[in-house]
């Protein structure tokens, strides 16, 4: 094929595939636009997930008549002259990319109006053309409206996902930047329905309390530490160790005020935690890092979520530091926290709070973190499940089975005999597996589940992005036994739960189901049922089944093991994990290099 050079409008699409992926893009360059501006206040308003429309408005400098169409131009920006520039960028922006991506991939107005001006200009522009553009009235600010995005690139509308799930993508990402400036107030609504608003007076605590809920933010621990060496500095929250959450999604690390995805960071935080936090659980933080910019590279990827470090481990080590010294110094107390509404400053306690934490360090132990990790942690209600719930499965007797029981190893795995190999079985893994099972052939008997009731209905707060799911499958959730209703605002009340979850139901094993169900995205109200069936199982299985960890008696154990063989599929656990190690005799003896029946 002939080389030949791209038309302006092919050009321009393809360049814009690389900043502007979806909605969320859009409204991450447009928020991102306004805080460069030294906005306050900014305003986010979207229809159908943003992918019919996005409205981002905002009260900083706004842009002088003359900047307008240049503002659409490429590599049009007022943030840097050179190169050079790079290395001491203090703005989220630098690449002059956002606004001409938008305009060839959406119909957008921009409206804006500086201070001394008596009246606002708009520019308007669709594919990448102008199509209009004069005076109007405007507050000072500026306005960005995209329409219809994708129209004229079909090819990329197709990979849109639903409203919905647009829209909780949109929503994640709002939140992490509200959290990460809580110095500026922002609103999100979708189809005017208000999902959330942060109060936007400097205070990270108040941000939280707005975003999380004010039980979360009861549970944070300050943390607060500067490297003097290298000029380093972390500041933010992480949640006490009862405070979990089942996945990372509830971390942001922000760096000179860019929100930024990096492992490393991550990893340094739940190292900090050690024993303290359950095996695949994960704190909720915010840590906001401030570092010398000369030593930082953002300039890695068009999107700008990825950094290079210099000096990696510096930050690396300081933010590990910092939370352990913040955990440290946090145990025993129990209550502080909630007093922390009180203080004024996001991050430092005041002397009154810190004579009643060292009050409270010689009183009584608060948080039992035995409690919370998986060792030791046999509760009663457990172990006499375990005896039932096992002997009341229908197998005759011991005697028919094929394995033979030696024992149990580190707590954690029976080791048996079958035929002449030797098997190790996880009895967690494998328990979860027989369960979920169970349940599934329940499931074929259509026996429809009853609730059961509890006595103290749990409360629960719901982001509010979740809650127009939610509230959409509450009837699938109530044939599954599951009775929650709204309380008014995103406060929800769980009066009733499968009986299988009746002794262990918590608001945060509810909690984490229903974030795993918001996240759904399902193509039809079939698959809506199995998957949210399929989430509601797994939950039980995972609450119902022996722990790792657990000493299990001679006749529990025998039980485990013949319900694992009567269980044809129990050889992966519900997550897909194996349940299950076989060692052939004559690659175990191979390995004491006896040579089979030889002695
Ligand atoms: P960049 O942010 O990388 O400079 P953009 O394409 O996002 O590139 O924006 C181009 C320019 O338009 C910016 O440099 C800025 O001068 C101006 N601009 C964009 N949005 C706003 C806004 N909300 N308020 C004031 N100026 C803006
Ligand atoms: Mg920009």
């Amino acid at each position: 094929m002939a080389i030949i050079v791209l038309d302006k409008d092919t050009a321009e699409q393809i360049a814009a595939g690389e900043v502007i992926e979806n909605p969320a893009s859009v409204v991450k360059e447009l928020v991102e636009n306004s805080l460069d501006a030294g906005a306050s206040s900014i305003l986010i308003s979207i229809e159908e997930g943003g992918k019919k429309f996005i409205s981002v408005t905002d009260n900083g400098r706004g842009l002088p008549q003359s900047d307008l169409s240049l503002a659409f131009t490429r590599f049009a920006t007022s943030k840097l002259t050179s190169f050079e520039d790079l290395d001491r960028l203090n703005s989220l922006g630098f690449r002059g990319e956002a606004l001409p991506s938008i305009a060839a991939v959406s119909r957008v107005t921009m409206t804006s109006r500086v201070e001394n001006n008596l009246a606002g200009t708009f520019i308007s522009l669709a594919g990448s053309k102008i199509t209009d553009n004069g005076e109007t009235g405007a507050p000072f600010g500026t306005m960005v409206e995209v329409k219809d995005l994708f129209y004229n690139t079909p090819g990329r509308l197709k990979f849109l996902r639903s409203a919905n799930y647009e829209t909780s993508r949109i929503s994640n990402l709002l939140t992490e930047t509200a959290l990460a400036n809580p110095a500026v107030a922002f609103e999100l609504k979708s189809s005017g329905r208000l999902l959330f608003r942060s109060p936007g007076d400097g205070n990270l605590l108040h941000a939280i309390n707005a975003l999380y809920g004010d039980d979360t933010a009861e549970s944070m621990i300050p943390v607060d530490k500067v490297d003097k060496q290298t000029g380093c500095k972390v500041q933010g929250y992480t949640s006490a160790p009862h405070m979990t959450r089942s996945s990372r999604k509830w971390i942001t690390t922000v760096i000179n005020g860019r929100l930024i995805k990096n492992d490393t960071l991550v990893n340094a935080l739940e190292r900090a935690y050690g024993d303290y936090l359950p095996s695949k659980r994960h704190p909720l933080a915010v840590l906001l890092l401030s570092l010398p910019p000369e030593t930082l590279d953002v300039n890695v990827h068009p999107a700008k979520t990825e950094i290079r470090f210099q000096q990696p481990e510096h930050s690396k080590n300081l933010v590990f530091k910092a939370v352990k010294l913040a955990l440290q110094t946090s145990t025993g107390a129990a209550s502080w926290p909630a007093s922390f509404k009180e203080t004024s400053t996001a991050n430092n306690l005041s002397p009154r709070l810190q004579d009643k934490k060292q009050e409270e360090l010689f009183s009584a132990p608060a948080f039992n973190f035995e409690k919370y990790t998986d060792s030791n942690r046999i509760p009663e209600k457990e172990q006499f499940f375990i005896e039932t719930a096992l002997r009341n499965s229908n197998y005759e007797s011991a005697s028919g089975g094929e394995c033979r029981l030696i024992g149990q190893y580190l707590n954690s795995y029976l080791v048996a005999q079958k035929g002449e190999d030797l098997i190790l079985i996880d009895q967690h893994a494998a328990h979860e597996r027989i369960i979920y099972n169970r349940l599934l052939e329940e499931k074929a008997e259509s026996r429809t589940e009853h609730g059961s009731q509890l006595i103290i209905p749990l409360t629960l707060k719901l982001p509010a992005v979740w809650q127009n799911k939610i509230e959409r499958v509450l009837p699938l959730l109530k044939i599954l036994g599951f009775e929650i209703d709204s309380l008014g605002e995103d406060s929800y009340a769980v009066r009733a739960v499968p009986f299988m979850l009746r002794d262990n139901a918590d608001s945060e094993n509810i909690f984490d189901m229903l974030e795993k169900i918001s996240n759904l995205d399902p193509d039809s109200e079939d698959e809506q049922l199995t998957l949210t069936r399929d989430i509601v199982y797994k939950t039980i299985a995972c609450h119902r089944s022996v722990k790792a960890r657990q000493k299990l008696s001679h006749s529990e154990m025998e039980h485990l093991l013949r319900e694992w063989e009567n269980n044809s599929r129990a050889l992966y656990c519900p997550h897909g994990r194996p349940t299950t190690i076989l060692f052939k005799r004559d690659r175990l003896e191979k390995s004491f290099h006896r040579g089979g029946d030889s002695s």
